[in-house]
């Protein structure tokens, strides 16, 4: 960390006027998408625009630029701040942090030194230089050799290494300006949400499936939270927690609302109805009916669960036939092939993995027996569903649907650490 403001600080000092600090973004999978390639980054831009609102009091300008997005800023320090931000951003591949400034070459040679010294201590680098197009009259060859060659004289401790440098400058001739840049972040991937359309996610307070809706909205999707209390039967802890679940989803840009249903007394009502040990697909197919009525209502075209093949006995291929028998909308599983390790390292790295490790009663342990059946019937299942007073049960939990604001946090997971057991 003090490495890292000791740099900002030695390139901020060293600006010129014409020189300006930049967040280059690249974006590579949206370059993939032919015609819609222009949608794809006018959503790019938009949502990067919408994270960076959230931090800056002025708004810095992002635009289209050469196949990649450009955003300019005051200094270093607030390009550093900005390339974090938007690294999170889905669809986004990678951002460089650093220069653009004149076609002039004394100046660029100047300000590549600059930018080297700012990375020490390193001991060995390379350059790696290239002109978009012939406008600019020395090729990229050239450019490579001669940078290279003018760094080299002054930095006299250090050796030029092209496999596996610890440092390489980076330098981009494009239209009539030049790029230059150091420092380079890998971004979360994936494609700009909004692009891939709405899902209802079905969001429980465990540890799936937020990662679930993460990867969803990673893929493009606006995800609407569909979350189930055991509400009267419960207290309302994992209402609590989904929300702050929610608020990091949020931080990605991709949650568009969160709806939150008292299902406890629905519960009771299947408990007294149906065989003790196909009470959870029951639980399961009413929830799948709310979701889809849901879906139905917000204009989205697919459910989705965290659920992960054979983690639990509502998830063997015969119990997952019998509950999406009910639904008329896909129902995506993103997590179906994980083991539950890979899911939690994500839970991880979301920033979801803690607040999903409170304690809390989820709905779904309400009335469940010790053996449920994990080789349902269908025709069992849907001769018992037949009798139940489904519609009406629908019509009720509709009416008790509640939205919940978001906690828009705009939190980087990988730096605020949430702190467990504080209960608002
Ligand atoms: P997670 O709920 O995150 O999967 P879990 O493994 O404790 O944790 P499961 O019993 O595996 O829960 O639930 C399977 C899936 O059913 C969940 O991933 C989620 O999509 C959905 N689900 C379960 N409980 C709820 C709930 N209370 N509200 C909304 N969806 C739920
Ligand atoms: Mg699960």
């Amino acid at each position: 960390m003090t490495d890292r403001s000791s740099k900002k600080k030695s390139l901020s000092s060293s600006g010129l006027d014409t020189i300006q600090y930049v967040v280059l973004v690249h974006c590579h999978e949206i370059s993939l998408k032919g015609h819609n390639r222009a949608r794809f980054e006018r959503l790019l831009i938009q949502n990067i625009t919408q994270k960076l609102s959230f931090e800056f009091d002025e708004l810095p300008p992002v635009k289209r630029f050469a196949g990649r997005v450009l955003v300019s800023l005051n200094s270093t320090q607030d390009a550093f701040q900005a390339a974090a931000l938007i690294a999170d951003v889905p669809g986004v591949v990678r951002v460089s942090v650093g220069l653009r400034l004149a076609q002039d070459l004394d100046l660029i040679y100047q300000k590549a030194l600059d930018l080297a010294l700012a990375e020490e201590p390193f001991d060995s680098f390379k350059v790696n230089a290239r002109r978009a197009n012939t406008d600019f009259p020395i090729d990229s060859m050239e450019l490579n050799r001669s940078l290279g060659a003018w760094l080299n004289e002054r930095l006299v401790d250090k050796k030029v290494q092209m496999h596996n440098p610890d440092l390489t400058i980076h330098l981009e001739m494009i239209g009539a300006s030049a790029f230059l840049y150091t420092h380079t972040q890998t971004g979360i991937g994936g494609l700009p949400v909004g692009s891939g359309g709405k899902v209802v996610s079905l969001l429980s307070a465990g540890i799936d499936s937020p990662v679930a809706s993460w990867r969803m909205l990673k893929r493009g999707a606006q995800v609407i939270g569909l979350h189930f209390s055991g509400r009267p039967e419960t207290d309302s802890t994992s209402e609590y927690l989904v929300r702050q679940i929610a608020g990091r989803l949020d931080a990605y840009g991709g949650l568009h609302k969160l709806a939150v249903v008292p299902f406890g007394s629905y519960q009771r009502e299947i408990a007294s109805l149906v065989p003790a040990p196909l009470r959870v697909v029951f639980y399961r197919r009413l929830m799948f009916c709310v979701a889809e009525e849901l879906a139905f209502q917000e204009g989205a075209r697919a459910l989705v669960t965290g659920e992960s093949l054979g983690q639990v006995a509502s998830q063997t291929l015969d119990n997952i036939r019998a509950i999406d028998a009910v639904a008329n909308l896909p129902v995506l599983r993103p997590l179906i092939g994980m083991d539950k390790l890979e899911i939690i390292a994500q839970a991880e790295r979301i920033g979801t993995f803690e607040i999903s490790s409170q304690k809390h009663e989820d709905c779904c342990t309400l009335f469940t027996p010790k053996n449920p059946e994990t080789h349902a019937s269908l025709s069992k299942v849907d001769k018992t569903w037949a009798s139940l007073p489904i519609s009406h049960w629908l019509e009720g939990i509709m009416s008790e649907m509640e939205f919940v604001d978001l906690l828009r946090t705009n939190m980087n997971p990988y730096e605020q650490a949430y702190e467990p057991g504080v209960l608002a």
